[in-house]
């Protein structure tokens, strides 16, 4: 027994409606159409008649004028015949006069009162009758009335009705029958949708919805969501790579943290050794610290492409202090730290975020070159007139072997070319994956380019914002803008 829940859900069903306004368009559709035709069959019908009746009227106008009295038996003779030969459709003439009123009248005029209406000038019903009238000079003006009754014409009319009623009955019977068959045939696919969708769990995302060659629109529809699905399935997988991951490089501090504390735990030491042994805690901690820290900025930047920025951010202030930052390290690790130029530029963002950007990639740039290599930073601007700004970092170190070169913006990736020693310069492989997406956030791009063994080359291209009045004035360093050919 269907419940009242399932009448209801019925009734909301595409099946449903669809079916319900298949059989109104129909149903309006074939009553306008049989009123239509109804009418168009009656008026033909009554035109016919009419022009039958005039073409009858020019006769007894002719036979008048040759007997030229209406008392002449001949003239009589004629029309009685005429009356006779069509008397199933009750044909009449009637002669009359402003004077003598009904001259002659054939065998089957209605009555007089209804006949002794006005003259009418064209074809005219009147009660179940239709005629037409004519004046004759003979030379008296004699009104020739020629007329037929109405009953036939009717008669046909209502058959016609009953035709038409029996047709809506039909249609009315079968419209929504075909209609729901019909919205069920379309709607089929839609239901193995929604039983295949209904299976789906994050953690089983391999079914499919099946194609079935129509392309049609549920095809597209099922083929937009396996391609959903396909992407929702890698970010998955990647999320869950990027966790194993963050657990491994979480594990190696953890482990060596423990094994130090162990070691101090185990039996006497000297002050030394503790000291020690304190200090590779501390530094296993700084690198659990940086790790922490990556990957909080890496999850507050991916959530960040969803939000609009609207800091205005003055990209080679930006540059100006990193370079003054990192030109300790370089000229400690004997390595030359250069930069043309910088040109005022601004773009819209998120300030700490492209810091790290900025950092990251002289900081890599400086880790990958050994002393007595180089390392030149540029900003210049694109477009003409200037719609982006180009921020690259050369340097002339290690490089990326061709095979790397498309993976180092992966999460956690490190390449081969890793020299060991401290944490910081061991690195987490995550600092170009924190670049990516924060460009990416910034509506820009970052590329990699490297010849290994000579040269690696970083760029970012952001799109730029007009510089603020009290910036463009701003002539404190005196620098000159440069353009890329
Ligand atoms: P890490 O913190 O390990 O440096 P990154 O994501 O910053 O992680 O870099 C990923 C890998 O890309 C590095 O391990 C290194 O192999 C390579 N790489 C990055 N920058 C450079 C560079 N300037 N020169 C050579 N290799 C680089």
């Amino acid at each position: 027994m269907p419940t009242e829940a399932n009448r209801r859900n019925f009734f909301r069903t595409l099946r449903f409606r669809l079916m319900a306004w298949n059989a109104l368009v129909v149903i309006v559709t074939g009553v306008v159409m049989l009123v239509g035709l109804r009418e168009g069959v009656r008026i033909t019908l009554l035109h016919e008649l009419d022009q039958l009746l005039a073409e009858d009227a020019n006769e007894v106008e002719l036979a008048l004028r040759r007997y030229s009295s209406t008392d002449s038996k001949a003239l009589r003779e004629q029309l009685d015949r005429k009356a006779l030969g069509h008397a199933q459709h009750q044909w009449f003439v009637q002669l009359s006069d402003a004077q003598a009123g009904v001259l002659y009248q054939s065998l089957h005029a209605p009555p007089d009162d209804e006949l002794k209406k006005r003259q009418v000038s064209s074809a005219t019903t009147v009660g179940n009758w239709r005629f037409v009238d004519r004046v004759v000079a003979t030379p008296s003006m004699i009104r020739v009335r020629v007329g037929s009754s109405l009953e036939m014409l009717h008669a046909d009319v209502a058959r016609l009705d009953k035709l038409a009623v029996l047709a809506t009955g039909i249609v009315l019977l079968t419209a929504p029958i075909c209609g729901y068959w019909l919205a069920g045939r379309a709607t089929r696919p839609l239901n193995q949708m929604i039983v295949t969708m209904s299976q789906l769990r994050p953690s089983r995302l391999d079914e499919r919805l099946a194609i079935r060659e129509t392309g049609d629109e549920l095809d597209r529809l099922s083929l937009t969501f396996n391609r959903l699905l396909d992407r929702i399935g890698s970010y998955l997988q990647e999320r869950r790579d990027s966790l194993a991951n963050a657990a491994h490089e979480l594990r190696t501090p953890l482990a060596a943290i423990r094994s130090s504390i162990e070691v101090a735990l185990a039996s006497g030491r000297t002050v030394d050794e503790y000291e020690g042994l304190l200090e590779e805690i501390i530094e296993e901690a700084g690198s659990l610290e940086l790790l922490v820290n990556q990957l909080l900025l890496l999850s507050e930047t991916e959530a960040e492409q969803l939000r609009v920025h609207k800091d205005y951010v003055r990209l080679d202030e930006l540059i100006d202090k990193a370079m003054d930052m990192f030109g300790g390290v370089a000229e400690y690790r004997e390595i030359q730290l250069n930069c043309p130029a910088l040109p005022r530029v601004a773009v819209n963002g998120n300030c700490q975020h492209l810091r790290q950007v900025v950092y990251n990639l002289i900081d890599n740039a400086l880790k990958f070159t050994p002393a007595g290599g180089q390392v030149r930073v540029r900003l210049t601007f694109e477009g003409e007139p200037p719609t982006t700004v180009r921020f690259a970092v050369e340097d002339t170190g290690l490089g990326i072997p061709a095979e790397e070169l498309p993976r180092v913006f992966d999460r956690f990736f490190k390449g081969t070319n890793r020299r060991s020693g401290s944490a910081e310069v061991r690195g987490t492989g995550l600092g170009l994956s924190i670049c990516q997406a924060v460009v990416r956030a910034h509506e820009g791009t970052i590329e990699a380019d490297s010849e290994p063994g000579r040269r690696t080359c970083f760029t970012v291209r952001l799109p730029i914002v007009p510089l603020r009045s009290d910036d463009s004035h701003d002539d404190r360093r005196n620098l000159t803008m440069q353009r890329t050919s």
